[in-house]
Formats: C-alpha cells, structure tokens, sequence
C-alpha cells in the first residue's frame, strides 16, 4: 500500500515536472526609428542586431518580440515616412510585433506598406476595417517552439483620436475595447495554444491591468510609455515587462512555465543596455542603415523657408513655445532652456537648422490639468482658479523628469502629463514651411 501511494506520488511528480518548461522572450518597444547609434554611443539599429544573435545563441527556446512604434523619430521616418524602419529590422527574424499609435503618423495606408515590408506579423487584433475586418489580417500567430504551443495576441490603445492621431490619419477603419478583446481571443485560444502572450501597445496603468485583471495571459509584453519598467511586474503566477525607448535596450525574459496551471513559476527579467563598445554593427543591418542614412543626408540639408530676424537662445526657445501653443490651443506652453541647442539663424532655413536647436527626439505633450497642481514656473504671476482645469503643453523629457523629481508637488505634476505625442522637432519644421517663423 505504501509502496503504491509512493508510486502515484512520483508519478504526479513527473507529471508535473512534463508540464514544467523554459521560454525566452527577447523583446524591446518604441524603436522610433533610431536606426543610428545616439552621439554617446548608445542603440543603433545594427548593434542592437548583434546583441539579438549573441543571445539566441544561448536560447533553446526564445522568441522576439517587438511592442510598437518602430517608426517616427529620426529624418528618416519623417523623409521616407516610416518605411525604412521596417526594412532595417527585417533581418532581425522579430516573430510578432503589435502596432503602435505611431504607426498611424504617416496615415492608415502606409501600415500596407509596412506589413510588405516587415517580413513578420504585425499584430493588431482591435482593429479593423469599415468593413469589420482585421486591418493587419492578423489579431494573433500560433507559435511552436520544441512542442510548445504559444499563442500571442497583439491589441493597441483603442482611444486613437483625437489622443494619439488625427481622424484623417486613421481613416475610416475602427477599434475595438483593448482589453475586452484580448479576453475573447483568449477564450478563442485556449485549447489551441499551452500559453498566452499579450503583445500589447497602450498605456501603461492598461498594461498592468492586463498582468493583474487577465488570469488567460500569463506574459505582457508592453510598449508605449517611453519610461520602462524599473522591475518585472509580478501577479500570481503571471509577469509584465516594458523597456526603455529607442532601441536603447533589449529584454530577455527566462521564464519557468506550469503548462497544467498556466503560471509562471520562476522568471529572471534582464535589461541589455545596447552600446556600440559592446555589440559591434552586424554588416547586413549595417549595410541597410547606411543605405538610407546615406540618402537622408542629402534631404536634410534641403531649405525649408525663411526667418527674418536671428533669434538668440532665449528667443529661439520663446519661438518653440509660440509654436506649441499655436499648434495645440492650450493655455501655457513650456520648453527647458537647456532643450534649445542652436538659435535660428536670419534668412533661409534648412531642416537642418531644426534638427541642430532640437537634437533631441522630444515628443510634445498636452493635457488638460487642475490650476492647483500647475507650478509657479508655469503659471507666472497669473492667478489659477485651483478646481478649473488648464491645458499645458511641454515635452516629454520634461515630463520625465518631473515624474522623478523630490517634490511631491512636482511628480504629482509629472504624472497629470502624458509621455507621448508628436515629434517636436516636426512641429518646428512644419511651422517653418508655413511660414511662421
Ligand atoms: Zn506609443
């Protein structure tokens, strides 16, 4: 009798350690088109490419994935409207990437030219034609890794506009409720797949959401909110991770995996930093690179339009506010002296010009904040009415920033503000060639 109870025991023992297995996820989100290393040394598209092959190669049973927005941030995307990215990364192998809001910048046809271009699926599973059709053709992939059947679905923020894009960018197609419908794609996958990805792009309270509310995904792999993830997100038995933007990192997530309870047992969350000392370019991405980078130079040395005055720093930088606050409407405008890198010059303007007052792939941000939490430095000497709200537009490093500081007051500011928006820089240019310098 002892013997057989011994024997059952180690039988479910085994069992349990047959539904045990490992998976890798490489992932990164928010490439923004940042196919050249930053001038201190750090992401580039070929770099990051070699850092990918170093860790497959010690990856019995990996995957990558990629979060969203690959595109918008460098001249480029802007010059060659996104396209470029998706070429350079091709030969990365990603094995599913979700559709980001920055997707929708150079306006809902080019994604065509993107899934062309991809050589991988881009997931978007909430959104859909007029006609109530996938857009992408793809909500989920099935992927088998050595007996492992891994389902991932890929949604995106379903608030597109007026938030993340105008409504002649995203046309006349339509989104479903992000989480509701990574709910129903579980209930369709379940008993096809042993495991569930949420491959999703929207902001980040949605993405913890999905990690604490969703038992069906026991992984989320974010992107959007350009900050990261200081630690994995843990939540009985199932975890979330998001990076830093710009390529910048690259995850790798090693996860013990219960197929009986569909949990996570154990997982070891790490952050790559990509630098070109460490990871030497990769010649095919690199080839790629300079191929566009190459045409590009050209384009941005190209005149934009004119400027009737030279503006000193302090000038240029009251401009850029000027410029905010046409563009948006709002309230109160603030830009960092310290952003401002160059002055306008008098006379023609080159793109380039822009480019070398605002380096720096800031995004601009706007919402709509109570008059009690708006700081002296903003408001001046005006009186707020402390319950009404007003809308404040800055930048996103700002924001950051903000969101960090000592001051409760401050980060409570931080927070009231978004981490995305348009480029900038973009803006500026645009204003120039209308003609509002
Ligand atoms: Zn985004």
């Amino acid at each position: 009798m002892r013997l057989l109870l011994a024997l059952a025991l180690a039988a479910s023992w085994l069992d349990a350690q047959g539904s045990v297995v490992d998976l890798t996820i490489l992932h990164f989100n928010d490439f923004h088109s940042r196919l050249m290393p930053s001038p201190q040394g750090t992401g580039g598209a070929a770099h990051l490419a070699t850092a990918i092959r170093r860790e497959r190669a010690h990856c019995p049973r990996c995957l990558l994935l990629n979060a969203g927005d690959n595109v918008q941030g460098s001249p480029v995307s802007t010059v060659y409207r996104g396209l470029p990215v998706f070429e350079v990364l091709r030969p990365l192998k990603t094995d599913a990437f979700v559709l980001g809001n920055h997707e929708f910048d150079y306006g809902y046809e080019r994604i065509n030219d993107f899934l062309a271009a991809a050589g991988h699926p881009i997931l978007a599973a909430n959104f859909q034609t007029a006609e109530g059709r996938l857009f992408t053709e793809a909500g989920h992939v099935i992927i088998e890794r050595d007996g492992l059947r891994i389902g991932i679905v890929g949604v995106l923020m379903e608030d597109l506009v007026p938030g993340f894009t105008s409504a002649a960018k995203f046309g006349p197609n339509r989104m479903l409720p992000a989480l509701a419908t990574l709910k129903a794609e579980a209930a369709r996958l379940r008993d096809q797949t042993d495991l569930l990805i949420a491959l999703v792009h929207l902001q980040r309270e949605a993405c913890d959401e999905i990690v604490a509310t969703l038992p069906e995904y026991a992984i989320t792999i974010s992107g959007h909110d350009h900050g990261g993830k200081e630690n994995l997100f843990e939540v009985d038995g199932r975890v979330g991770a998001r990076l830093r933007a710009s390529g910048t990192e690259l995850g790798r997530l090693d996860v013990r995996y219960d197929q009986a309870s569909r949990k996570v047992i154990q997982a070891n969350w790490k952050k790559i930093p990509i630098t070109a000392r460490d990871f030497p370019p990769d010649p095919e991405v690199a080839a790629l690179v300079e191929k566009w980078e190459s045409k590009v130079r050209a384009v941005v040395d190209t005149p934009i339009g004119q400027s009737s005055a030279r503006l000193d720093r302090p000038g240029t930088r009251a401009w850029i506010e000027s410029v905010m606050l046409r563009k948006t409407g709002a309230d109160f405008a603030h830009m960092n002296q310290g952003g401002v890198r160059d002055i306008l010059p008098e006379g023609q303007i080159l793109a380039r010009h822009i480019w070398n007052i605002m380096p720096f792939d800031n995004a601009m941000v706007v919402a709509k904040v109570a008059g009690k939490k708006i700081p002296g430095f903003i408001r001046g000497a005006q009186t707020l009415d402390p319950e009404k709200l007003y809308s404040v537009v800055t930048i996103d490093f700002l924001v950051e920033a903000w969101r960090n500081a000592q001051d409760p007051a401050l980060q409570d500011f931080g927070r009231a503000l978004p981490l995305d928006g348009p480029m900038l820089r973009d803006v500026l240019i645009e204003a120039v060639r209308q003609g509002q310098p």
